[in-house]
């Protein structure tokens, strides 16, 4: 339903996570239960059909219900008066007569006209006294939702349908809705949750849209064809602006992008602190098409391909011969620099679809990552040999994500060992020296890590997930993401101790969370002694510029001085202060301060 109290100009604030400003039309989609997606029907004949197909979808749901009842077993058949009840409710005429109106007056899809004529019933349902009656709204709902799924069938709308330029506003977003969205139309995207480490907010930035997530209720607020603002930069979106305001938003987009080419030229020059400490800067990708952008950005090498979303975008399995495809023209395209290929990271807010994992209550701590791969082992081997064949061709790392000890590392290894003997007996090259890495991103694996880093060529520190573990925050609920804390003295310690592990056994330490690409932590990691950060590659311009302009030597002393502090605030306002100095655009005109990890 939406606020009668909105009105012209309204600004609402949620969570920046990819930057950009765009202004254009809301296109609402929902995704939050039946996927309903607004549709304008062009001809007559196409009106026709539709009102046929919702006829036939109240029929269906009729006979359903009849069904349910007839079926009722003895024990609850007093209760049929509410299939009895629901039965009415699909022939009153606020429900099929006023879709049907709608359908044939406005022209538009039989889901989104049975949607407002739901909001109908909600408004004068919410205007009666009785608590009960008005309780019967869910009644209602349930009808609603009945007649949805039978006007689906099975199909759900695809949002790489979408052929208009709009900006998407939703209830939520899986990364695998986000994935196919198309962006030569779809302009960016705003919901109602979500979190800035989100794989769906990650997707954003990796297809460099504009995104503002963590709106609450932005869905009740803005009607379809609504012109809206969205400021990625400061997690704003402004509803319905007014002439000034929009010239204003211009503006700063003109001032933004001058900005960023000003940035984008210096790109190319290395990473190394006024005292000589090179730092290796890399790109996180999550698609083939990225490499190229990467490169442009300056990065000097792949430090995270997240290879779960060709197994997404594609709902289905890929073939060895796919992936090996992909793989080849990765590595190919970065080389001479390397790429650090992670093995399938699905599960948590990742999946192929719904009905190919059962439903977990608690998906980031059930079988993701690579306790999905150890419990499918031919879809794990398919992959390694893709890479492994891949190999031959460039620089490639092999990396193991979410190992919570050695146990998990070893059945992973060992796994990755057959392939290798399995293609060396059928006469296929590979790189026999390939490095194997692991992410350090779950708590107990930083308490393990000097024996892991025994087993291992090089460690990935994961701070999305370390600290969603860590400080027990989900990454992706937008109700505790104000405790998303990158600061903590705990995190900080965490992080330090991976370091020490990895330096005492003498291999590399990266980092490639999101806390890689965010300013205002780089002096505290160049203090710990990070050797290489990973980042969505629209960061690496800036954070390039602004290692150059820190000392190694002052950072290890503030590291010291942080060390002695005891909360994430004490923390946050000590790096704030000094980065402020080092880089005053950083926090000039918000640019980066309202897109930082620490949410104040
Ligand atoms: C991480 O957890 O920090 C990470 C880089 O992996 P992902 O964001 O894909 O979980
Ligand atoms: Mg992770």
């Amino acid at each position: 339903m939406t606020d009668p109290a909105i009105t012209e100009n309204t600004t609402l604030k949620g969570i920046a996570v990819s930057p950009g400003i765009i202004i254009g039309r809301a296109r609402l989609v929902d995704r939050s239960k039946q996927r309903i997606i607004y549709q304008y029907l062009l001809n007559g004949k196409e009106v026709k059909k539709e009102v046929k197909r919702f006829k036939e979808a109240l029929k269906l749901t009729k006979k359903q219900i009849i069904d349910l009842k007839n079926r009722m077993s003895d024990q609850i058949k007093e209760h049929s008066f509410i299939l009895d009840a629901h039965q009415m409710i699909v022939d009153d005429s606020m429900v099929s007569d006023a879709t049907i109106n709608t359908i044939l007056k406005e022209k538009i899809n039989a889901e989104w006209a049975l949607k407002r004529s739901i909001q109908g019933i909600r408004q004068l349902f919410d205007e009666i006294d009785y608590e009960y009656i008005r309780g019967r709204i869910s009644d209602v709902e349930n009808v609603a939702e009945r007649i949805l799924r039978n006007l689906a069938g099975k199909e759900q709308d695809s949002l790489s349908k979408i052929n208009e330029r709009v900006i998407i506003v939703a209830h939520d977003l899986s990364p695998a809705d986000t994935s196919e969205l198309n962006t030569a139309m779809v302009m960016g995207f705003i919901t109602d949750v979500g979190g800035k480490t989100s794989h769906t907010a990650i997707m954003a930035q990796a297809l460099k849209i504009p995104a503002v997530v963590g709106l609450e209720s932005v869905t009740t607020h803005v009607q379809d064809g609504n012109l809206l603002i969205v400021d990625g930069y400061k997690g704003e979106i402004i509803i319905g602006p007014d002439d000034d305001t929009i010239m204003a938003y211009q503006e700063k987009q003109a001032y933004y992008d001058r900005y960023i080419s000003s940035i984008l030229r210096l790109s190319h020059l290395p990473a190394e602190t006024v005292d000589g400490y090179r730092v290796s800067v890399k790109a996180n990708i999550e698609f083939l098409e990225e490499v190229v952008a990467a490169k442009d950005h300056g990065a000097e090498g792949i430090g995270l391909y997240r290879t779960e979303y060709l197994y997404l975008r594609s709902k289905k399995i890929p073939s060895e011969e796919e992936l090996f495809e992909d793989y080849r023209q990765v590595a190919e395209i970065i080389s001479p620099d390397q790429v650090t290929i992670r093995t399938l990271d699905l599960g948590g807010d990742k999946f192929l679809s719904a009905q190919d994992l059962t439903v977990e209550i608690n998906p980031s701590l059930g079988l993701r990552a690579i306790r999905f791969c150890l419990k499918e082992p031919k879809i794990f081997k398919s992959q390694l040999r893709a890479i492994l064949r891949a190999s031959a061709y460039g620089q490639i790392r092999v990396m193991f994500p979410m190992i919570s000890g050695l146990q998990e590392l070893l059945e992973a290894k060992n796994i990755l060992h057959e392939v290798m003997n399995d293609l060396e007996k059928e006469n296929i090259e590979y790189d026999h020296s390939i490095k194997v890495g692991v992410m350090i991103e779950v708590p107990s694996a930083v308490s393990v890590a000097d024996i892991l880093a025994k087993h291992v060529d090089f460690f990935s520190i994961g701070t999305n997930d370390l600290i969603q573990y860590a400080l027990a925050i989900d990454r992706v609920n937008e109700h505790v993401a104000y405790m998303y804390e990158p600061y903590h003295p705990a995190v900080i310690r965490m992080i330090m101790q991976v370091v020490k592990a990895a330096k005492d056994s003498g291999i590399e330490v990266s980092l490639c969370g999101e806390m890689a690409g965010d300013p205002f932590c780089t002096a505290l990691l160049l203090g710990i002694g990070i050797d290489e950060l990973s980042m969505n590659s629209g960061g690496i311009p800036l954070l390039k510029k602004l290692i150059r302009s820190l000392s190694k030597k002052e950072s290890e002393k503030d590291l010291k001085a942080i060390l002695k502090l005891s909360t994430s605030d004490e923390v946050k306002k000590f790096i704030s202060e000094k980065t402020e100095t080092l880089v005053p655009e950083i926090q000039e005109k918000g640019l980066y301060m309202d897109r930082s990890l620490y949410n104040s």
